[in-house]
């Protein structure tokens, strides 16, 4: 029987993968395949993040999640208004608690304007409780863009809005390897794989899964939007980043319903500039209940969503990496402060009360997880912006770490521009 056809193939049906088969099918693509090895959508980032909406305040003006997380904003909260998908503007609250943190408050207010986000406040102590009654501080920065959302609704809606536009969207089907027309031998998702057709010429993609209802599928463009698993994909379909995806597992807490009071809307610590992880904080949930976190510890499997979650080939790949261990090298101290608060509760608690003083720690319940897919470069840099990648008729997406949720419509159509420009 001969393979099934598509125009383009999609790898990995989470938020971005969606976000692009939509831009895709809003083009006029009448032919776009989506493919994801879970049975169920969501189960990975796209399912277990913070569900912010974010303003576009963090990022270097110019850069890639700057540009898309604003375009993406506007363009999530139309997709959602037209969808009846729930989602509040609610505004957050960056706190410092130290003075010594306030250069970095100054410089992120002034970061912000130069990202176009108009109504910042900078207030005082009393001035912040009136935001945020329970909050203690020196000063903090009001963001009122700043929003909430189910991405895991956001994402069964693109898929749904995605089928209603004829898109094909085929669960439990895991890419397995890949070849180019032409009978050269099968690439598996090995990291020592080599290309083996010439630069230049494009030949149609015959991908294998590993499942029985679409064992092959050919295509003439693919895109590998596969998060966790996307610098391994990209290997097998013939490209070779030096970066490596190093997973970094989020841990959360949250908030017994009596303690929920004590947060309104969304509390924040100024970030460290060093790494791209916000640091724990408060977020109240669009379904209800508020939740505390995520930390950043390295994960033991790509999707180790506990400590107990572990991969030999996972964890030698990342130790055998000169990039990551440059990284502990450097950054061991934090590692250590991570894992400490990850092991004990009283730790993450006291991080959460610098705050909150009136927060206890048996207000705390240790709630589900995410693992962030972070891009590590062989210098021992984490990869800050987006990274999409063309080469050779396939499209990679190789670093889309916070806040691509956010950004999903826009990386999208970023993506749907190197594919078919308008
Ligand atoms: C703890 C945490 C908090 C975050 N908070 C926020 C936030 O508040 N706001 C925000 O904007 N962003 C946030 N993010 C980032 C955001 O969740 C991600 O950037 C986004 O979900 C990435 O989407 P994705 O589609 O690239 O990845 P994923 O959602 O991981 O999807 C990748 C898909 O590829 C599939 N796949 C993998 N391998 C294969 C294969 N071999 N064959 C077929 N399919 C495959 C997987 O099953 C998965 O469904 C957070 C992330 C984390 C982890």
């Amino acid at each position: 029987m001969p393979a099934p056809d598509t125009s383009i193939l999609i790898i990995g049906a989470g938020i971005v993968g969606l976000g692009t088969a939509l831009a895709l099918t809003a083009r006029g693509e009448r032919s776009v395949t989506v493919i994801d090895k879970e049975s169920d959508l969501a189960q990975h980032q796209t399912g277990r993040n913070s569900g912010v909406i974010h303003a576009g305040l963090y990022y270097r003006p110019g850069s890639l999640k700057a540009t898309l997380c604003r375009e993406g904003r506007d363009r999530l909260e139309a997709f959602c208004t037209a969808h009846a998908v729930p989602f509040e503007r609610c505004g957050k609250l960056v706190v410092a608690t130290d003075a010594a943190e306030l250069p970095r408050l100054d410089q992120l207010a002034e970061r912000g304007r130069a990202n176009g986000l108009a109504g910042l406040e900078v207030l005082g102590p009393q001035e912040m409780q009136r935001v945020e009654p329970r909050v203690r501080g020196v000063r903090a920065l009001f963001v009122p863009q700043t929003g909430i959302v189910d991405y895991a609704e956001v994402c069964r809606t693109y898929a749904r809005v995605f089928q209603e536009r004829g898109g094909r969207l085929v669960l439990g089907a895991a890419f397995a390897a890949a070849r180019r027309d032409g009978a050269t031998p099968l690439h598996a998702t090995r990291p020592d794989a080599q290309p083996e057709h010439p630069r230049g010429h494009h030949p149609r993609w015959i991908i294998r899964t590993d499942s029985g209802r679409l064992p092959e599928i050919v295509a003439d463009t693919v895109i590998n939007c596969a998060g966790l698993h996307a610098d391994r994909i990209a290997r097998a379909l013939g490209a070779r980043p030096s970066l490596r995806i190093v997973p970094f597992r989020g841990e959360y807490h949250e908030l017994a319903p009596h303690a929920c009071r004590l947060v309104r809307n969304l509390i924040y610590p100024v970030p460290d500039p060093r790494f791209p992880f916000l640091g724990v904080h408060f977020t109240r949930m669009i379904r209800g209940g508020v939740e505390a976190g995520p930390n950043a510890v390295p994960a033991l499997r790509r999707e180790g969503y506990t400590w107990r979650d572990i991969s030999l080939r996972d964890c030698a790949e990342v130790l055998g990496y000169v990039g990551f261990r440059r990284l502990a090298r450097r950054h061991w101290r934090m590692g250590a402060g991570e894992i400490h608060r990850s092991l004990s509760r009283r730790a993450f608690h006291r991080a959460l009360a610098r705050f909150i003083p009136d927060l206890a720690c048996a207000d705390l319940r240790p709630a589900r997880a995410g693992v962030r897919a972070q891009a590590l470069a062989p210098d021992g840099s984490l990869i800050d912006d987006f990274a999409i990648e063309s080469v050779d008729g396939a499209i990679h997406v190789l670093n889309a770490p916070s806040p691509a949720a956010t950004a999903s419509l826009a990386i999208g159509e970023r993506i749907a521009d190197l594919v078919r420009p308008v």
